[in-house]
Formats: structure tokens, C-alpha cells, sequence
């Protein structure tokens, strides 16, 4: 290892790299410890070393020098992956690509951005010109755009766009090799699912270019239910509103609301909760669907004094299982989709207190659907792997975040067409090593 060590030092000398000890720790792990089981296996994996590439050129020096070697490598963005995706479980070089961040050109529709841009700072520069991504995560002030496409999935906006992994919302990548002689490839169209979403274990992402959504005032609201089921209803009944423009739909069982300590003033005890993007332009409509549904509005921020504090996003997707586990870290959580309101109900009744139901509306097939990012009070990895077997016998469909193997947490199934490219870009298997499934089984 010490003679890897001093290669390598040797060879990214003119590179920023990273070997302290404790920040090379920090730059090894993500969000896995939302999960015990993650938590328990991921813990102690260290890369040997990190390196900051600013340029292309960079990254392909690093690629031929980890083939030169054989040393694995990492790729990481912000770090805020759930699933360990960026942890290198067998050591060697973490790239981190948050020096690559140059945004290459936003035109009405569609911009050209490096990996390493943050999806925030993106949005405020495509707003300047009336667009704005089309959907992001709860990370969003963090995350990088490569992160997103190499581990992420859904996030706000996803009401009106779907998935990430849905066609039409990623346009083209340019991906890099680890070939002996590392080349540039560009992959357009349907192409791009060849690396869409695969955890940075088949080429690095040096550049992508993305679909935007027309930028609208996004005013932010509570409303609160005196019961679950009815909160639950109303939000279908918005995400079904296609008169009413959205960008997100958050529904809480209580007592998830109590996990809140920001918002506690517009969050009575005993009350269920919506946490909603609308635009600004249809509050009245939205005013009348809320009276029709008896909720009240406990918090109403208009476009411009929601951008200037704390977004209310920072409190859904999976913000919601972060602000439960500051409270109490014996939660942890499941991905769900539901698919009906009738399953979420029966679910409701069936576990009751043992697993608070958290609903995110999302587009699936071009029809509103919830989906939770449900709190469940761990036990046991048994009980766990039990009432992820009652949702599934019940025709829910769980995305497991209880797992770093990339297929066996919302595929399923090993995808040929990714394997297929892992075989021709990274013959050696040094991309992230122990994350896919289909290069392991071969
Ligand atoms: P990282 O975690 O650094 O990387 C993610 C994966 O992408 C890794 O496998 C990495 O190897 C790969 N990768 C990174 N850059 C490249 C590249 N250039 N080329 C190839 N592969 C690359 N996710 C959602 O989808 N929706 C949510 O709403 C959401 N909410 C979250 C809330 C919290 C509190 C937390 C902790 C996480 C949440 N996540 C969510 C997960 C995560 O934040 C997002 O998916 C985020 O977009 C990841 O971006 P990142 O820059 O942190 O990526």
C-alpha cells in the first residue's frame, strides 16, 4: 500500500489532493448511517486517498493512472447519497468532482453543465432567463447535478416530470473511460440510461446536458388536517388539479409534524400536515380545494420571501427522516411506492405507530401516484425485512435504502444495457467497486 501510496502522490502532483486522515474520512462516507444496517457495514470504509480534478483533461489522468495501478475508483459529488453509492468499499482513489463546476451555457429549455455545479446555484442562474431544473432533490442547496444523475432519483417537481430515469430528462453525457488509454465518449437520447443512475460504476461523468422546466413563482404553504386520511385525499385531489400549478406535494401523518422544531408554531399537536410548492398565480384556486377539503393554512410565503429564508423543501422528501432522527436517531425509514390511496390507508391502519406514513406525490406513467418516504421505528433487521415483505405481498413496491448493491434497491433486476457498457468502459471492474450486482454475478 505505501508504494501505491507514493505512485500515486507522485503522479497527481499536480493535482489537489486530499490525505489527511480525518478529511479523507469525511470525504469517504455520505448519508448511509439513515440506515443501521448500512450503518454497521459502511462505517469504517476509507478511500486511500481523495483527489479534486478541475478540468477533463484532469480526470483523464486520473482514469489512466488508477488502470495504470489497478487501483479502484470512486467518483463523488456532494456526498449526500443515502445508500453508501459513493463509499469506496475497497479503498483507493475517491475522485471528487465539486472543483468541476463550471456551468457551459443555459438557453431557453436547455443547459450544458459540468458535474460538479450545485443544483441551487444552477437554478439561480437559469432563473435569470425564466427556467429552472425540472425536478430536484431535498439536497438541492448541496447536491451536485453529476450526483443527481449518478445516484438520485426524485425530488420536487417530479409531480409534473416523473423520475429521473423517465425519457426526456436527461438529454446527452459525456462520460470518460477507464481503459488503458481512457476515451471520451457522448452518449445522447435513450444512450444516456446507460450511466443514468449507475452509482459511477461505468464512466465518469465529465459533462451533461439537461432539460429545464418555465420558471414559475413558487409560493410556499402549510396546510394542516385534523386527520391523516383526509390530508392524505387532499393530496391526491391537488396533484390530480391540473388547473393548479405545482412543484411539490408533501403530505405528514402526525405525529412526523412534531419532528419539525422550525416549523412548530404553524404545526398544531395531533394534526396531520401538507407541505406544498404552488404557484403563486393559482393560490385562489388552491384556497377553494383547501376549504373544500377543511384544512387550514397555518403558513403562506409568497415566491420572494420563500427564496430568502429556509426553504420548505428542507422538511420533505428525505429532510423529513433527517429532522425525526435529530429527535430520535432509533428511526430510520423505506422508499414506497403506493401506488393507490387505498394501500397507503390500509398500510396506515396496519402498522399504526410503527411506521409514520410520509407521502411525496410524484408523476408514474403520467398519473399523479404517492409515494412515501415512510419513518419506521427500528427493531430488529428481521422486522425490518418483514414489513418490507408485508408492502411488497400487498402490491407496494419498495426502493430499498437498505442496501449499497445498486439493483437491489429500487431495480430489482440486473440491467443488461448498463452491464453491457460497464464490460466495454471499465474492463477491469476499478469503478466503484461491490455496487452492481450484474458485474458481481458474472
Ligand atoms: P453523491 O452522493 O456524491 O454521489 C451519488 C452517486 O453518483 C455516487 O454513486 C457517485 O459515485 C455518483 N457520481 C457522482 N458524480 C458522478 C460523475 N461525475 N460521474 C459518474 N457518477 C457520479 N435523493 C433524491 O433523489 N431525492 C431527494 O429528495 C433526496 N433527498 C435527500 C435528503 C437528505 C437529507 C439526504 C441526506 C439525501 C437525499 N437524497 C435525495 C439523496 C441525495 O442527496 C441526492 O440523490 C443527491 O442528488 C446526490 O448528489 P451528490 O452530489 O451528493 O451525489
Amino acid at each position: 500500500i505505501t508504494q501505491i501510496w507514493d505512485s500515486l502522490t507522485d503522479e497527481f502532483s499536480n493535482l489537489e489532493v486530499i490525505t489527511e486522515p480525518s478529511q479523507v474520512a469525511k470525504l469517504s462516507l455520505d448519508y448511509f448511517h439513515f440506515s443501521p444496517i448500512l450503518e454497521a457495514q459502511l462505517k469504517d470504509k476509507r478511500a486511500l486517498l481523495v483527489v479534486r480534478p478541475t478540468t477533463e483533461a484532469e480526470v483523464i489522468q486520473v482514469a489512466k493512472t488508477c488502470v495504470k495501478y489497478q487501483v479502484p475508483l470512486t467518483i463523488r459529488g456532494a456526498g449526500t447519497g443515502n445508500y453508501g453509492q459513493c463509499i469506496p468499499l475497497e479503498g483507493g482513489v475517491v475522485l471528487d468532482t465539486t472543483k468541476m463546476n463550471q456551468i457551459r451555457w443555459i438557453k431557453p429549455g436547455t443547459a450544458c453543465v459540468e458535474p460538479g455545479v450545485k443544483m441551487a446555484s444552477f437554478d439561480k442562474k437559469a432563473r435569470e432567463i425564466g427556467w429552472e431544473l425540472r425536478m430536484a432533490p431535498s439536497t438541492y442547496r448541496t447536491a451536485t447535478i453529476g450526483g443527481f444523475i449518478g445516484g438520485g432519483s426524485v425530488g420536487m417537481g417530479s409531480i409534473n416530470y416523473g423520475q429521473l430515469r423517465d425519457r426526456g430528462n436527461l438529454n446527452a453525457l459525456r462520460v470518460i473511460t477507464l481503459e488503458d488509454d481512457p476515451q471520451v465518449i457522448e452518449l445522447r437520447g435513450d444512450d444516456v440510461q446507460k450511466v443514468n443512475h449507475a452509482y459511477g460504476t461505468n464512466g465518469i461523468i465529465t459533462e451533461l446536458e439537461i432539460p429545464l422546466a418555465p420558471a414559475y413563482p413558487w409560493a410556499e404553504l402549510i396546510v394542516i388536517f385534523d386527520d391523516f386520511l383526509t390530508a392524505a385525499k387532499f393530496g391526491q385531489a391537488l396533484s390530480d388539479s391540473d388547473g393548479i400549478v405545482k412543484k411539490m406535494v408533501s403530505i405528514h401523518a402526525w405525529p412526523i409534524p412534531s419532528y419539525f422544531t422550525a416549523l412548530q408554531h404553524y404545526l398544531p399537536s395531533g394534526k396531520s400536515c401538507a407541505l406544498l410548492m404552488i404557484c403563486e398565480y393559482d393560490l385562489e384556486a388552491f384556497s377553494d380545494l383547501v376549504h373544500e377539503y377543511k384544512g387550514e393554512i397555518t403558513y403562506n410565503k409568497t415566491a420572494t420571501e420563500a427564496s430568502k429564508g429556509t426553504s420548505i423543501l428542507e422538511f420533505t422528501w428525505n429532510h423529513t427522516t433527517l429532522h425525526a432522527r435529530s429527535v430520535d436517531s432509533n428511526l430510520t425509514y423505506l422508499q414506497t411506492f403506493y401506488f393507490s390511496l387505498e394501500r397507503v390507508e390500509q398500510m396506515y391502519h396496519y402498522f399504526a405507530d410503527e411506521v409514520m406514513i410520509h407521502l411525496e406525490f410524484l408523476k408514474f406513467g403520467g398519473k399523479p401516484i404517492p409515494a412515501g418516504l415512510q419513518l419506521v421505528r427500528f427493531t430488529t433487521e428481521e422486522r425490518l425485512k418483514e414489513i418490507i415483505r408485508y408492502h411488497e405481498e400487498h402490491g407496494a413496491g419498495i426502493a430499498n435504502p437498505h442496501t449499497y448493491i445498486m439493483e437491489d434497491g429500487g431495480r430489482k433486476v440486473i440491467d443488461p444495457i448498463q452491464l453491457a457498457f460497464k464490460q466495454k468502459v471499465d474492463p477491469n471492474g476499478l469503478m466503484n467497486p461491490g455496487k452492481m450486482r450484474a458485474w458481481l454475478k458474472r
